[in-house]
């Protein structure tokens, strides 16, 4: 960021100035707390033979994935579109696994050159005739992609549901040209944000035993695969100590949000009481107080995703955000506490969609802006 841009038209903030001056509203990383977060993982992940590759769809920032490989050992990262893989490529990331189908032919070539920039690329198939597909266009451009066959183990979306599907898929793969069988993706979507522990391991072991009953028929026709992946932040110790799984794709856990907070561990507590460290907020200015009950704040709809609810004020029990229209939040304030231009913390409701409506992240540590990161693949959903 160079100094020619004008702080509050191009840029939130710049690097070296008081936290305090942040224009708002505006997504801010506590640096330490995210390294501490992306550190825990990686030696979670380490102690427990387990690869992670971490998910870019959360945070879609080149610099934040970079931290989770050089801090957290991440071996590279999951891209949901091939537009964010693109953006994560150019940025350097040599490991990207798209978790996710490409059938549209424009797609499918834009996916097959990426190899030619010096990246290993995987993709996930869930459909025989994608084979073909996807190996026309990688010898069409003279590169090689791996292949996860998706199974589908309770999210409800994409994979097949069947063994025999996969021993299909993963057969036409071992024939097809300049394609390789590497894995198997096993996300299961469904369960990560049930509130009970348990609930949430009953889940994960019917999708492990799902995924077993087609590993054991690949390895019977001499398919085993290499990597099995999967694993999110409401489940990677299960998938951990599966036996089976090899590879995590973990992605909230670094920024936690709301939603996900309140979700329970083993012994009951929330798992941002102590697991993960809210690492994301989205700073927000009051600016009015005409109603002595209510304090407006300038972080609305538009600055974040209420999909997943409502955000929460961090660190107060005295005020509430109660409600949002587009450029407005209503703030409970019943004594009257807040002052205009009073800063508030919020941990919005869900992470991925609201960093995606961002621009940049203001890291900040001991009160001072440190970075000034682009959410590199903002809007790359195509
Ligand atoms: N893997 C896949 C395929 C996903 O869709 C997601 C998120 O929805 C993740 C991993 C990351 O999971 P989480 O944010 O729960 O850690
Ligand atoms: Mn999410």
């Amino acid at each position: 960021i160079t100094e020619e841009l004008e702080v509050g038209f191009n840029v939130p903030a710049e690097v070296g100035m008081d936290e305090a001056d942040i224009q708002t509203p505006c997504l801010i990383l506590d640096l330490d707390a995210l390294e501490r977060n992306v550190k825990k993982m990686g030696d979670y992940a380490k102690d427990h033979n387990m690869r992670h590759r971490s998910h870019g769809k959360m945070h879609k920032s080149v610099d934040v994935q970079k931290l989770q490989q050089e801090l957290g050992g991440a071996v590279g990262i999951c891209s949901q579109k091939v537009s964010e893989a693109e953006v994560f490529v150019r940025g350097g990331i040599k490991d990207v696994l798209v978790s996710n189908q490409v059938r549209d032919p424009a797609k499918i070539d834009r996916l097959a050159k990426l190899p030619k920039l010096g990246a290993k690329i995987t993709v996930c198939l869930d459909d025989v005739d994608n084979v073909a597909e996807l190996s026309e266009a990688a010898v069409r451009n003279g590169t090689e992609l791996n292949c996860y066959i998706e199974i589908d183990c309770g999210a409800g979306r994409c994979g097949v549901t069947t063994t025999e599907a996969v021993v299909e898929i993963a057969k036409a793969i071992d024939a097809a040209e300049n394609l390789k069988f590497t894995g198997i993706q096993a996300y299961q979507g469904a369960m990560q944000h049930m509130d009970s522990y348990s609930d949430r391991k009953a889940k994960t072991q019917a999708a492990i035993d799902q995924v077993q009953h087609a590993v054991d028929a690949l390895e019977e026709i001499g398919l085993k695969p290499e990597f099995i992946s999967g694993g999110g932040t409401g489940s990677y110790y299960f998938e951990s100590n599966s036996g089976l799984y090899n590879e995590l794709q973990c992605g909230s856990y670094a920024f936690m949000d709301a939603d996900y907070g309140r979700i329970l561990d083993e012994d009951g507590n929330r798992i941002d009481a102590g697991e993960w460290e809210n690492a994301l907020f989205l700073l927000t200015s009051v600016m009015s107080h005409a109603k002595p009950d209510k304090a407006i704040v300038d972080a609305g709809l538009k600055a974040q995703s209420v999909d997943s609810g409502l955000p929460f004020i961090y660190g107060r029990d005295d005020v509430e955000y109660v409600k949002c229209s587009d450029e407005h939040g209503v703030v409970s304030d019943p004594d009257g506490v807040l002052k205009i231009n009073e800063k508030l913390k919020l941990v919005p409701g869900h992470c991925d969609p609201t960093c995606n409506i961002h621009d940049f992240y203001i890291g900040v540590r001991n009160g001072k802006v440190e970075k000034v990161w682009p959410v590199s693949a903002r809007g790359r959903a195509y």
